[in-house]
């Protein structure tokens, strides 16, 4: 059987199915087929099954260590004081300090944040990094806050959780409606709360900096960039040529305008995209860059004027080689499965798929990419300027691109081997691939005392 006819006909053996059930009653957690983070933890508890994790430490997986959560009010610009409700979710640090970006959107929750901090997890492991997983976020609308106000949201939640926090503790970084701009505000209120002896190494406590505050060169792209090398290395065996495919997105933010611009570099066609303003296509080519403009202006990708618009379930239906979605979880639905027309769904956003959306794929015989696999670029890079930092040694971008595309070639036949190992989805395949790791160090520890 070839790599390909491996991947998309199979599911995750029915054996394994009913286990997480076991754990979900053992931690007395009522299972909600509904919510992303008992979705997250079945699947990664079906991979857990595959790979022989001990019984122990799959307990250990499905919660995560530390789940803080905070208050803070904020001086508004017409002079009243808003409360704003803050997250930040440690799940393991077994490999590392906690690692994990923090969004701003008005639809974070605790167990969203829960969910993004086992994928975070699941990622670095896979990637091999020194870092555990985390995530935080701010339940606001950055689009609706002036930069004043997201200047003292970010200071304010920064000041809440600065004692939970650390260069070598717990480093976030930038995700959803969140920027260097916000990093740099980030890292300085954090700072200036340490002590002045310690206060530059302080920096260190955020990633995705701008470069002028020690941020790494290549951090802005390094999620596209790293998504392009896996679909360098996965490609070629699903028969299709980078250089001549048709690709579409949703979200044409940090991730899904990065990852359009290097693919147009290589010489693919973006045909469609669709982003919280609407959606727009022309079958002879979108140009990235200009779109990039675009959306500087104006703030989305409507009223685009080579591209005509259409309406968001024409755009699920356009027939693409690769379909990226890169903007918020459980958009692709089984509804929208099974409108797509591509053949293969390379998730940059995190969770994009819904395990409903995710069987619809599988039975229509369309590759899935995994996230943790197709987005670690951004977490990898986020590494690189941590080191870079602690050793005040700076590498010239081409060092961190051919760092970066090692780290993702890797862990991309990192996962090829896991699915024909465990003759698994890739999905499956990479959460089995990122626990062999986690399980051998946790062999190696114990636990204490
Ligand atoms: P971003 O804020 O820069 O962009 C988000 C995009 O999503 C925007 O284009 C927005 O228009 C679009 N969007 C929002 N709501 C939408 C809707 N209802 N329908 C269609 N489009 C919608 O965010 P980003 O940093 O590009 O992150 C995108 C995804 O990638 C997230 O899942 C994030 O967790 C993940 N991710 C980001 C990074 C990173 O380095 N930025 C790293 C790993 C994973």
């Amino acid at each position: 059987m070839s790599d390909t006819d491996a991947t998309a006909t199979q599911t995750p053996p029915n054996v394994a199915a009913h286990l997480p059930a076991t754990i979900f009653e053992e931690l007395d957690i009522a299972r909600d087929p509904n919510n992303l983070f008992h979705q997250t933890i079945e699947q990664v508890l079906i991979a857990a099954e595959l790979v022989g994790l001990a019984h122990h430490q799959q307990i250990i997986l499905a919660q995560p260590k530390n789940e803080i959560m905070v208050h803070f009010p904020v001086l508004m610009d017409d002079g009243h004081h808003d409360l704003f409700k803050g997250y930040r979710v440690q799940h393991n640090n077994v490999l590392g300090p906690y690692k994990g970006g923090i969004r701003y959107h008005p639809q974070v929750s605790l167990d969203h944040i829960k969910a993004l901090a086992v994928l975070m997890t699941m990622k670095c492991s896979l990637v091999r990094i020194p870092f555990g997983g985390a995530k935080g976020g701010v339940k606001c609308n950055p689009r609706e806050l002036s930069a004043d106000e997201l200047m003292r949201v970010t200071r304010r939640f920064c000041s809440a959780i600065s004692n939970q926090i650390g260069p070598d503790y717990d480093v976030p970084a930038p995700d959803v409606g969140t920027n260097a701009q916000i990093m740099a505000w980030f890292a300085d209120t954090y700072s200036q709360i340490m002590p002045e002896h310690i206060r530059s190494d302080s920096l260190r406590v955020v990633t995705g900096k701008p470069v002028e505050m020690g941020g790494s060169l290549g951090r802005d792209k390094a999620t596209g960039q790293g998504l392009v090398y896996v679909l360098q290395e996965m490609l070629g065996e699903l028969d299709i040529d980078i250089r001549a495919m048709k690709f579409s997105l949703i979200g044409f933010g940090n991730v899904g305008s990065w990852t359009a611009r290097l693919l147009g570099e290589l010489g693919a066609t973006l045909t469609a995209v669709l982003d919280h303003t609407g959606a727009i296509h022309n079958e002879k080519g979108i140009d990235p860059q200009t779109l990039t403009d675009h959306v500087a202006q104006t703030g989305g990708v409507v009223k685009f004027a080579h591209a005509k618009a259409l309406n968001e379930d024409d755009f699920y239906s356009i027939s693409v080689d690769v379909f990226i979605p890169a903007a918020l979880e459980q958009m692709i639905t089984s509804d929208k499965a099974k409108l797509i027309e591509a053949k293969v769904v390379a998730e940059g956003a995190n969770a994009p798929t819904t395990p409903e959306g995710d069987a619809v794929l599988r039975e229509r015989g369309i590759e899935v990419l995994p996230a943790i696999l197709c987005n670690a670029g951004g977490v990898t890079v986020s590494y690189f300027e941590w080191v870079q930092n602690k050793s005040s040694v700076y590498w010239p971008a081409d060092d961190v691109d051919r760092r970066l595309n090692q780290h993702m070639v890797l862990a991309a036949r990192r996962v090829k081997l896991a699915r024909i190992k465990h003759e698994c989805d890739m999905r499956t395949a990479s959460y089995c691939a990122a626990l062999d790791q986690i399980g051998k160090v946790y062999d190696l520890c114990g636990v204490f005392p």
